[in-house]
């Protein structure tokens, strides 16, 4: 079984959200197979469906399909375990790796459930963010199955359920992925842009920013005709488009030995730090005065917020970035951050002063 390195960029697994028949499964694998760069196939059995009556998988009856398509390819294949019965109907139909789903990654008890099960077993598995913000969940997971002696155990970002994520499905929320790549730097990470954007056009460029990232691959949702899949059909692609997008994403080096180019980065990062530098300063100076107008603002009994002061602050910001060429987003929420802390310290001022 070849596993990743955590300097590789290729890793690319593919294969339909749901195994949905016999014809289906031999056709996509096929195709996959044909493309040339796909190193595993993935298939959803049992399917976590938010809500009752949807499509839920074809269930163990399409295992028998699944290997078909690994004799038939000779690639390794993957499928989705959320429970002890599940690993166990994988591991009888010879199953060469498995993932946890976001909805499973989010509860410890089915997690060790299934550490426990596949215990003894040297069989990869991988392991989806939890669908919300909360690395300790993720990190945990993957404790739980490096202490049952599971070796290979691989990372999976799909995004984070957000109550408005547009233009995605999921939101990336990359910087977590990242803090993830920091707690674990051994562990091979992917991006599934299929569920992060949630729509055939926007994987293009989810993919890109992976490899921009240095992900260490992808697994794409790929199905034959994706108008009539019987799940998530808006954001599978078909093998054709798969290849297209391969073909036009960019692979760049990590880094180069052109001294010219190393020479003239240091000189713009010497610039970026020296800037840095000032904007700390002036970041200390700001929250001084913050403390300075607390205690002011305490002596005359006047509360720590006035709101109108706030949207006036905003306001003036917003449209000071945006004669400067910065995005709304940016400065709404930078100012956040800042009229948090500001927030902060001026509770701390008028307490200390209340103390006395
Ligand atoms: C899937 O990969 O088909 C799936 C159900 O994904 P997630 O757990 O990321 O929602
Ligand atoms: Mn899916």
């Amino acid at each position: 079984m070849n596993w990743p390195k955590t300097h590789d960029s290729d890793y690319i697994i593919a294969g339909p959200c749901s195994a949905e028949s016999r014809k289906q499964v031999l056709e996509v694998s096929n195709s996959l197979k044909a493309i040339g760069k796909v190193k595993a196939l993935r298939f959803g059995v049992w399917k976590p469906r938010t809500r009752p009556g949807a499509f839920e998988g074809i269930g163990s009856q399409a295992l028998s399909w699944i290997q078909e398509a690994k004799e038939s390819t000779g690639l390794p294949v993957m499928v989705e375990v959320a429970n002890v019965q599940h690993v166990k109907a994988c591991l009888d139909a010879k199953v060469d790796m498995v993932w946890l789903g976001a909805r499973t990654t989010v509860n410890p008890f089915y997690v060790q459930e299934i550490a426990d099960a596949l215990k003894g077993n040297d069989i990869p598995v991988w392991i989806k963010n939890p669908m919300h913000p909360d690395i300790g969940l993720w990190q945990g997971a993957i404790e739980r199955f490096h202490k049952v002696g599971i070796e290979k155990v691989g990372a999976i970002h799909r995004g984070f359920y957000s109550y408005d994520s547009r233009p995605f499905r999921n939101e990336p929320k990359w910087e977590i992925a990242l803090d993830l790549r920091q707690k674990f730097p051994e562990i091979p990470i992917l991006v599934d842009p299929s569920h992060i954007a949630g729509k055939g056009s926007l994987i293009q460029e989810v993919c890109q920013t992976a490899l921009d990232l240095r992900m260490n691959g992808l697994m794409v949702e790929v199905h034959p005709e994706p108008k009539s899949a019987l799940s998530d059909a808006q954001q599978q692609i078909t093998p054709d488009h798969f290849l297209k997008m391969l073909d036009l994403l960019v692979w760049r080096m990590p880094s180069t030995s052109d001294e010219s180019f190393l020479k003239i980065l240091e000189k713009k990062r010497e610039a970026i730090d020296s800037i840095d530098s000032n904007l700390v300063e002036i970041l200390a100076k700001r929250f001084a005065l913050v403390e300075e107008i607390g205690a002011y603002k305490k002596e005359h009994g006047v509360t720590i917020l006035q709101l109108e002061r706030w949207f006036k602050i905003m306001e003036m910001r917003k449209s000071q970035g945006k004669s400067l060429g910065l995005s709304e987003e940016l400065i709404h929420e930078l100012y956040q951050i800042i009229h948090k802390n500001s927030i902060r310290i001026q509770t701390q001022v008028m307490r200390k002063a209340d103390e006395k």
